[in-house]
């Protein structure tokens, strides 16, 4: 595309949102503007990766210039500075998609938790990696010249970050041989970043082991090297110091928080290869994206082959870093990269590496291990559930909410040594929070008795928790489905025994609820699930979980399958009012057993399946106790 008459200047909107992120950052009164040099190296040695990868293929791409470098230029009396990198450069689409537009999640997300901070944004700009963008905090203008490589048309992006940008054909003077180089002209506030001794120090701080070396030149003098582009993971960890691990961990991740867990070893045998690999304290912002996607880089012998090949199985997603292999060959196909033995065989390792790395956690400090749970608990789950040959494992890293954990977590373990007396499963309830679980009257009877049950808020554990056999011989069962079992386990407090029951009247009064709700319920019957409520919902013996049901019906559009079963307190003294007024009122009987399935399906979270007749039946009588 050497015709530049078809190529004009031409102007361009920003899309909305990068509007919105741009206005914040530049308005934000973040104190650490150094982030934005991070962020451009970053992207700068990306491009340096991605070309050395094509090259593979395509030998001439790179030319008689080889040597693939990241050039920072400073001239303190024009306040500029520029980044250069001789990488795979942008067309002029690419340069329109790449930095006109919000492609990344990340950066989504980071204007969703703006929004939701209400606009206090100054901590939050240090927490995402913003990319490019960030050029905005220290530059009134951004100049980007781009050539892609083996293109002979080279293109300018300018914008001051406000009203939009412009494209038009570079000049052959100002243009790269290849790759891009990004000119900042900056503000009255950021004037030092055209100083050595700044630019040292970040680099220094930031981006000391991008493997691609970073130089530095200011007006009139020698070129620089600020750093040699070795591979950190491919040094022995006797040298390496935390910073140093925290610096690249920023680098590989894109995030601004401390890893909370770093994992650095060789693997020799069969197999060589390097693993360099983090776990966040904080949760990635595509963590529950569809695609589930890892995030992991493989390397073949220091090359950057690919960052989106499935290093780790899905449920690990959250971990982040670099796996190098020494015996890949280094043009691999796409093909091969999706089904290679080799990196079958890694996957399996760095698997079982980081699981055993996180249950040692788990041992040695599980109060770090409990912010990870939180974190990723609800990632790792999934395993559970897709995973069989992993169950054990994830068993036993697993912790819980339970009745009895207080602000803590239980372990299926602890939870399998506090068995009650004639307890022979595991009990949890599914609920949407917290809150609601602890609510629910289908645990009264559980507490009482001083079973723990598992409170489960994740969506995913509606799904584990039916495909999973059982922990330690002890199959998982849900306390709002089937019949409790609980009456051969003891009532922990006597004084909590409640009064025997009038049989015949309760008999009655089941017969008299089956009769009359017959085409909105399964089935009535007693129970001692409850202690305090009258009434609740369960589902059958086989039928799913009734969470469950309202998951997939929030997904499908599907209403609940299985009618439920009504299950009675005998010992509530409402139950045994209703109960004695058959024969008498039968009226009063009728109303009464509407609303005590109504008042379950409101427990449950639900509506009145007749709202209009619930409110007739409900005015009716509370007239009567009122004696209106
Ligand atoms: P990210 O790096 O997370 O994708 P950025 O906002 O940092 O997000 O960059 C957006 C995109 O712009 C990059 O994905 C890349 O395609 C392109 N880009 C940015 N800088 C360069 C560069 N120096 N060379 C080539 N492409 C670049
Ligand atoms: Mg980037």
């Amino acid at each position: 595309m050497t015709d530049t008459i078809d190529h004009p200047k031409e102007t361009h909107a920003f899309q909305a949102e990068v509007s919105r992120l741009l206005h914040l950052m530049v308005h934000s009164v973040y104190s650490n503007r150094d982030i934005f040099l991070r962020e451009l190296i970053s992207n700068a040695a990306d491009a340096c990766e991605k070309l050395r990868y094509l090259a593979l293929e395509t030998p001439t791409l790179l030319g008689d210039d080889g040597d693939l470098a990241i050039t920072l230029a400073a001239d303190g009396d024009a306040a500029t500075l520029t980044v250069a990198d001789n990488g795979i450069g942008m067309s002029r689409d690419e340069l329109i998609e790449n930095l006109g537009t919000i492609a990344k999640s990340g950066t989504k997300a980071f204007l969703e938790a703006v929004g939701e901070s209400g606009g206090k944004s100054s901590n939050l700009i240090g927490q995402f990696g913003v990319g490019f963008y960030s050029a905005f905090m220290v530059a009134n203008r951004v100049v980007v010249t781009s050539r892609r490589a083996g293109s002979d048309q080279a293109w300018t992006w300018i914008s001051n970050g406000i009203d939009g940008y412009e494209v038009h054909p570079a000049t052959e003077a100002e243009a790269p041989a290849r790759g891009t180089v990004i000119r900042l002209e900056l503000n009255d506030e950021s004037k030092s970043y055209a100083e050595k001794a700044t630019v040292e120090r970040i680099v220094e701080t930031y981006s000391a082991h991008v493997p691609v070396p970073v130089r530095f030149v200011a007006v009139g003098e020698e070129v620089e090297n600020l750093s040699d582009g070795s591979a950190l993971w491919a040094r022995p960890k006797s040298e390496i110091t935390p910073e140093a691990y925290k610096e690249f961990y920023g680098n590989v991740s894109g995030q601004w928080d401390e890893p909370a867990l770093t994992i650095h070893y060789r693997a020799e045998g069969r197999h060589e290869y390097s693993v360099l690999l983090f776990v966040p304290s904080m949760k990635p912002f595509d963590l529950f994206d569809p695609a589930r996607k890892g995030h992991l880089k493989l390397y073949v012998r220091r090359v950057f082959i690919a960052d989106d090949v499935d290093l780790l199985p899905h449920w690990l997603r959250f971990a982040r870093g670099v796996i190098d292999s020494e015996d890949l060959p280094l043009n691999l196909s796409r093909e091969m990269l999706q089904h290679n033995p080799v990196l079958e065989a890694i996957r399996k390792n760095v698997t079982s590496r980081l699981l055993s790395e996180l249950a040692k956690t788990a041992e040695s400090d599980p109060e770090k291990f409990a912010g990870l749970w939180e974190a990723f608990g609800a990632v790792m789950k999934e395993g559970i559930y897709e995973d069989a040959e992993r169950r054990d494992e994830l068993f036993r890293i697993a912790r819980f909410k339970t009745t009895t954990s207080g602000e803590g977590t239980r372990s299926l373990k602890d939870y399998v040594a506090a068995l009650k007396e004639n307890q022979t499963k595991i009990y949890y309830i599914l609920a949407d929070d917290l809150a609601r679980a602890e609510a629910s009257p289908h645990i009264e009877g559980f507490k009482a008795r001083g079973v723990e049950v598992l409170l489960l808020t994740d969506p995913v554990d509606a799904f584990w928790v039916r495909t999973a056999l059982g922990f330690d011989g002890k199959p998982f069962q849900s306390v709002t489905q089937g019949a409790s079992d609980l009456d051969a386990i003891p009532v922990s407090d006597e004084a909590e025994k409640p009064a025997e029951p009038e049989a015949a009247g309760i008999a009655g009064l089941v017969a008299k609820l089956k009769e009359m709700l017959a085409d909105k319920v399964s089935d009535v019957r007693t129970s001692s699930r409850l202690a305090s409520s009258p009434v609740c919902l369960v589902a059958g013996e086989f039928g799913p979980d009734k969470q469950f049901e309202k998951i997939m019906a929030r997904h499908q559009g599907a209403s609940p399958f299985a009618k439920p079963v009504l299950e009675i307190n005998p010992h509530h003294a409402l139950i045994a009012a209703v109960a004695a007024r058959i024969g008498t009122d039968e009226a009063m009987v009728e109303d009464a057993g509407h609303l005590l399935l109504a008042q379950a399906r409101i427990a449950d979270g639900e509506t009145p399946d007749d709202p209009a007749d619930y409110g007739r039946r409900l005015a009716r009588v509370l007239e009567k106790a009122l004696g209106a």
